[in-house]
């Protein structure tokens, strides 16, 4: 045994002893973490008893609220009734199937299979090895290769983080997968060139798109990863109609387009999934996670159709799982989860509310260092610039959202920083009177931080 000193409060258990993820080292040994103890509804209190309004919704996932018992006790029964069941090959559980058949409901078009993973990157990279299994049986072997775009996030594992592009991410110490992962420009309608608009974007893009599949090779590119609306790398908008003809590029050339709704989807913008609903857009493969389960339990699932399901079957076997794909008590939680957003019908509270949200934000911009509120419902964020007209970016070593959101948390409200940048995304169950704080709050907290930069 070692000898760890016994009276030490959680925060300083924390410093000793973990390692977070994105662990800024300066930062950290300066002030440690914000210790939360409890959470309900769209609040969470820290271990020193102060409450928050989380304008975060955890990390865009508690789309139901924190606190919630019948998530408890759906949670508790599963676990005594039976807390564990793997899903390999041939082992099954009530709740996994139950959930992969609901999944298979909600899901668009022909999307009604189901491979659970632990989470949103383990969602990515299992499609990811998918699109080449999926080519070498139907006779494409060469179909290895895959498209993404700058500025995306799509996870954290080996997989996941080299087929993203966010800035920062790729940090030189860790040496990611570079061969057969390319990358074209995100769609960016904030920053777009002199005499652009949206269409000539949009054209633009889709050009870039069909000349990047040309140079690697029509019959050696597998498929298109796309967050409908990319989250942590800015909530970038794309231009009306861009997705779609993003897909229609895909479909000519045999590219699976897979959607990763890690974010958006489980109504965070109004809807089960974004593509279909808000982008017209009917992806072949769909990877979500967060809000499939509010937070309650790890879990993320990639939702794919019976056309890729028949043709894997011409092969051997499937080769790649987890022991906790399945977990019957995350299924128990992400069925749980569906139903209360069924229930209490926040799919549409999420459009009445978003569209709240998106007006008191928006009223932002007026502030001499807003460059931009974007995004759609509740799914913002607020970008300070230094200067309004050309859009210059703040520079980075400032950390200006991080200031920002260090001067809101003082006031009571938790919004997140990624550079310049805070990101909004509430729970759906979020009130018009919250929403009144967070935009009062944030107000504040900004010009606060304006005033010490003058
Ligand atoms: N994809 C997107 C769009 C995400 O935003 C995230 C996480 O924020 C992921 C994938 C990775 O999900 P996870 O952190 O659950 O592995």
């Amino acid at each position: 045994m070692k000898d760890t000193p016994k009276d030490l409060d959680p925060q300083q258990l924390d410093r000793r002893h973990l390692l977070h993820p994105w662990t800024h080292f300066d930062s950290f040994a300066a002030d440690g973490a914000l210790m939360l103890d409890r959470g309900e509804g769209c609040y969470v209190w820290d271990t020193a008893d102060r409450r928050y309004l989380d304008a975060v919704g955890g990390l865009w996932c508690t789309n139901i609220g924190l606190g919630r018992k019948e998530m408890a006790d759906a949670i508790a029964d599963q676990a005594l009734r039976l807390a564990f069941s793997n899903t390999f090959v041939d082992m099954g559980n009530t709740p996994s199937a139950k959930l992969a058949a609901k999944l298979a409901d909600l899901a668009p078009g022909d999307l009604n299979r189901v491979h659970f993973t632990t989470g949103g990157s383990t969602a990515i990279d299992s499609a990811y090895r998918m699109v080449a299994f999926y080519h070498r049986v139907m006779g494409r072997p060469e179909k290895t290769h895959v498209i993404a775009r700058d500025q995306s996030y799509h996870g954290a594992t080996y997989a996941s983080i080299s087929i993203g592009k966010r800035p920062g991410d790729k940090v030189p110490e860790f040496a990611y997968a570079q061969d057969g992962i390319h990358h074209v420009s995100a769609p960016d309608t904030y920053r777009m060139p002199d005499g652009f608009d949206e269409a000539v974007l949009s054209d633009r893009l889709v050009a870039e798109f069909e000349a990047k599949i040309k140079e690697i090779g029509t019959d050696r590119v597998g498929a298109f990863f796309a967050e409908p609306i990319q989250a942590s790398g800015g909530v970038v908008m794309p231009p009306d109609g861009y997705l779609k003809r993003m897909a229609d590029v895909c479909r000519k050339h045999d590219i699976l387009f897979i959607a990763d709704e890690v974010v958006t989807g489980f109504g965070r913008i109004g809807h089960w999934f974004a593509s279909e609903d808000v982008f017209d857009v009917t992806p072949d493969i769909i990877c979500c996670a967060k809000g499939l389960s509010s937070g309650y339990q790890p879990i993320g699932a990639v939702i794919f159709s019976d056309r890729i399901y028949n043709a894997m079957q011409g092969d051997r076997w499937y080769a790649s799982g987890y022991t906790y794909a399945g977990h019957p008590v995350a299924c128990a939680a992400a069925l749980k989860n569906i139903e209360i957003i069924e229930d209490e019908d926040l799919l549409h509270r999420a459009k009445r509310v978003g569209g709240y949200l998106e007006a008191r934000l928006g009223a932002l911009s007026d502030l001499p260092m807003v460059g931009d509120v974007r995004g759609r419902r509740l799914m913002m964020c607020v970008e300070s610039v230094a200067d309004k007209e050309t859009k210059t970016p703040l520079p980075d070593h400032l950390g200006v959202g991080k200031l920002i959101s260090n001067a809101a948390e003082a006031h009571g409200l938790l919004v997140r920083p990624i550079g310049a940048l805070n990101v909004i995304s509430p729970a759906l169950v979020i009130t018009e009177a919250e929403i009144d704080f967070m935009a009062e709050t944030l107000e504040v907290a900004i010009q606060e931080v304006a005033d010490d930069l003058v």
